[in-house]
């Protein structure tokens, strides 16, 4: 019998872990207070003239969860189940994110309720320009800085510098991340976060004593992050034998040929539909296949409380944000799987979006070769950080993460603010 559907809140799960690292970390009520909830949520309502010459209203959002490391930092999200405790917790692992790899941002995430697919470019154009508009006093290169999500690209991310740029009578290219490379956008941005999943799977696999050769993956969402995370990982020798998208999901005991399957995706309208070489499987049964490493890289509580157990591989990589609610956490656990959070897992996004505003604010432009170098150095610091932690302190890879990025933030409030009570340790 199926056990009945546990619906989660990200924002729950994302407070679930924060307050078993502030046990840990013994934080006053006060600082618990100031870093549970965010600094600011702005709720936009706007409406933009169709291409049928209708007007519809769309509602936005952006939340700011923490400005203490730094400017706010975090992507915005085109989707018809944006909601505001979505948004809360995607905006508080951007500050996560960045107190655990080191990155001086902190933390936010917006959000607009519509689906993308159903609109036209010129549609997206003014959508983009009309949230900009609403949220030209949030936004600044010093204050809050967006980048793309699920739904947003390089697009999104040029109308939006546009924009702002427009009001301020002046280019301000630093205020977005992720924009096309004639936009000043940052060569190695777009595949960034899937590069940086493959570096911490590498990483994961050299401590696990596992050989790339004889691993095989399972990935969920063959978006921007999932698919460059199968090609990384492919050219690293790894057997990728499962993949999904929104229409179908795949299965080839041998192994894909992701570059051939890519070609396909691209060529196919980006869809995997009707691909040749593999079985069609149910999409809730990649979650469970038997494969040393399942890579979710599609959204958020994909794996709960209701499919936890039944998980077979050694290894989640959390590509996507907050993909396994805090109910899972227990029986993951007792399971043994070895899972690396997503506030480590992911951050290749956010670093180079952070190579990107440096190289904005100083009118440079670095080489590939640069930031390939840069982007590894950073993850290897941050996972080896990550493991010594959970090693020292005995704890799983996530409350580990979630140790360091909290001690992190609350320990800088602490000394900006004076706030009573002695520096923070996990000991
Ligand atoms: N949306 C991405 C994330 O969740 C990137 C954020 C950024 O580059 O600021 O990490």
């Amino acid at each position: 019998m199926n056990a009945p559907v546990i619906q989660q809140n990200p924002y729950q799960s994302m407070l679930d872990r924060f307050n078993i690292a502030a046990d840990i970390l013994q934080l006053t009520p006060s600082l618990r207070q100031k870093l549970q909830q965010p600094e600011k949520q702005v709720l936009v309502n706007f409406s933009i003239t169709l291409d049928n010459g209708e007007e519809k209203n769309f509602d936005g959002y952006r939340v700011i969860h923490s400005t203490v490391l730094g400017p706010s930092k975090g992507g915005i999200r085109y989707d018809t189940g944006v909601h505001l405790d979505e948004v809360k917790a995607l905006a508080a692992w951007m500050t996560w994110k960045s107190g655990a790899t080191g990155i001086p941002f902190g933390g936010a995430k917006g959000g607009i309720i519509c689906e993308p697919i159903e609109l036209s470019k010129t549609e997206l154009e003014r959508l983009t320009r009309a949230y900009t508009k609403a949220l030209a006093d949030t936004f600044g290169p010093d204050k809050d800085v967006p980048a793309p999500d699920m739904g947003t690209g390089p697009d999104e991310m040029g109308w939006l510098m546009d924009e702002f740029s427009l009001l301020h009578g002046k280019p301000v290219h630093a205020v977005v991340t992720g924009k096309h490379l004639h936009s000043g956008g940052s060569l190695g941005r777009t595949e960034a976060t899937g590069k940086g999943v493959s570096i911490i799977t590498l990483l994961t696999l050299k401590k696990l004593g596992f050989s790339p050769a004889h691993t095989t993956v399972a990935i969920q969402g063959f978006g921007n992050v999932g698919l460059h995370t199968a090609l990384f990982l492919y050219e690293n020798g790894l057997k990728v034998i499962a993949v999904s998208d929104i229409d179908v999901a795949l299965h080839n005991a041998d192994g894909f040929d992701i570059p051939q399957l890519i070609a396909y995706y691209n060529a196919n309208g980006r869809s995997l539909l009707g691909y040749k070489n593999a079985d069609a499987i149910p999409h809730e049964s990649l979650l469970t296949l038997n494969a040393d490493v399942l890579i979710p890289a599609a959204k958020e509580d994909v794996i709960t409380a209701r499919n936890a157990a039944d998980i077979n591989a050694n290894i989640i990589i959390e590509a996507a944000n907050g993909p396994v609610a805090s109910d899972a956490d227990a029986i993951l656990n007792q399971k043994g799987i070895t899972v690396v959070p997503d506030i480590v897992a992911n951050a290749g996004g956010v670093t180079v979006s952070y190579f990107e505003w440096l190289q904005n604010s100083h009118l440079e432009s670095w080489d590939i070769d640069t930031i390939n170098q840069k982007l590894e150095e950073i993850l290897s610091a941050s996972f080896e950080n990550l493991y010594e932690t959970a090693r020292s302190l005995s704890l799983p890879l996530r409350t580990a993460a979630y140790v360091i990025a909290v001690k992190k933030v609350a320990e800088t409030l602490r000394l900006k603010q004076n706030i009573p009570g002695g520096a923070i340790t996990a000991n």
